[in-house]
């Protein structure tokens, strides 16, 4: 533990630098305080919350009533049925056949979320939004000199129920990592703070479904070598977790000891990763389309891992042999966590293309990310949604 508390210390003194309050040092037990605020349910609480007539009730933002389409979020009303983020329209209507589909109104969203963030900067500047309705703050050093990240948590919860009637779930820790698993334990409206005495029983008490990185193939990777918590990861070797899982072995093993020293960054300058293909011979087919198509989303698997980020918004491109180019998007409202979610996601968006002409290139890239949250264009949008009502 005492490595980490030096590299947590260094932060904060530069911190308290920037805030102008130079204190003294002394003490060991420097941590700092992180908060993950993720809003419940977003667009369907929005929705909820501007047409009475729909409280109470389960709905889904996005997809369609005749089957197509995809949910963008689901109500909690609806969850209780099994209703999810990225599940097709005609599956959340056999789950729940009651289900109301509502349009998607994204300059309300993101509207709402300025008024969010407003909020946000009541107590610090040092915010790191990660889409429209989810943001790590750093309250090491705050502007009205609370200290404590728990009353912070607190204040900005009542703030955001009392000034937008709308409810968020908070995570408070000494770093991302806990603080992002922590605001996701009591939802909705909750509030669990994982103290520096605790994290190292919870590390080692958690799933490692639960660990960045850790898709479908690793995990079950890890459950073929008998690595099912933490604790277990913890008992491995440096380079023993290097040689099972590549880089992000090194991530594991400092993780998993509540070693965690990234920063809050505000302004992130990561928009989008991607990764496209150009073919020697233009393709007609949509079965070897969809075979690249699976390489291709490996691809931006491994290298979304290396950047330690995730997004929101796929979008598959495709060039026609005559150069017109076509893009489908898709924004869901929690993240896309893994290859598999990806490439059904990707899938999906591709068969909705159709195959005018012979393909010469084919991508897929992941986005939304950050602040300037970019959301598919208007028209893309229409076509996802252009049976709704
Ligand atoms: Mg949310």
């Amino acid at each position: 533990m005492l490595n980490f508390v030096i590299l947590q210390k260094k932060q904060v003194v530069l911190h308290r630098l920037k805030a102008g309050k130079i204190e003294e040092m002394d003490s060991p037990q420097v941590y700092r305080k992180i908060i993950h605020l993720d809003m419940d349910a977003f667009y369907a609480s929005v929705d909820q919350r501007d047409f009475p007539e729909y409280r109470g009730k389960a709905i889904a933002v996005g997809g369609s009533p005749d089957g197509r389409g995809v949910v963008a979020t689901a109500s909690y009303e609806a969850r209780k049925y099994g209703v999810k983020s990225a599940m097709s329209s005609r599956m959340a209507l056999q789950l729940c056949p009651q289900l109301i589909f509502t349009s998607p109104r994204f300059d309300v969203y993101r509207q709402v979320s300025y008024q969010i963030r407003e909020i946000f900067h009541r107590y610090t500047d040092l915010i790191e939004p990660l889409s429209l309705d989810e943001a790590y703050l750093d309250v090491t050093v705050d502007k009205l000199g609370i200290g404590s990240a728990i009353d912070i948590a607190k204040a900005i919860k009542a703030a955001i129920k009392d000034e937008l009637d709308l409810t968020v779930s908070a995570g408070v820790s000494v770093n991302k990592f806990v603080a992002k698993i922590a605001s996701d334990m009591d939802k909705p409206d909750g509030l669990t703070f994982i103290g520096p005495s605790k994290i190292v029983k919870f590390m080692e008490s958690l799933p490692v479904e639960k660990f960045f990185g850790v898709g479908k193939v690793t995990a079950k990777k890890m459950r073929e070598l008998g690595l099912f918590t933490g604790l277990d990861l913890k008992k491995q070797r440096e380079d023993d977790l290097v040689r099972w899982f590549g880089k992000t072995g090194h991530f594991f093993y400092r993780i998993v000891r509540g070693m965690d020293e990234r920063a809050v960054v505000p302004n992130r300058s990561t928009k989008s990763v991607g990764i496209e293909d150009t073919f020697d011979v233009d393709i007609a087919s949509l079965e070897e389309l969809n075979m690249i198509l699976l390489r291709l989303c490996k691809q931006l698997w491994t290298r979304i891992g290396k950047k330690e980020i995730s997004g929101r918004t796929i979008t598959v491109k495709l060039k026609y042999a005559d150069f017109v180019q076509l893009t489908r998007s898709l924004t869901i409202d929690t993240s896309f966590d893994s290859e598999e979610k990806i490439y059904a996601t990707a899938q999906g968006l591709l068969g909705k293309i159709t195959l005018a002409n012979k393909v010469r290139l084919l991508g897929v890239s992941l986005s939304n990310f950050v602040d300037e949250v970019d959301f598919p264009k208007e028209g893309v949008q229409l076509t996802l949604f252009e049976n709704h009502p």
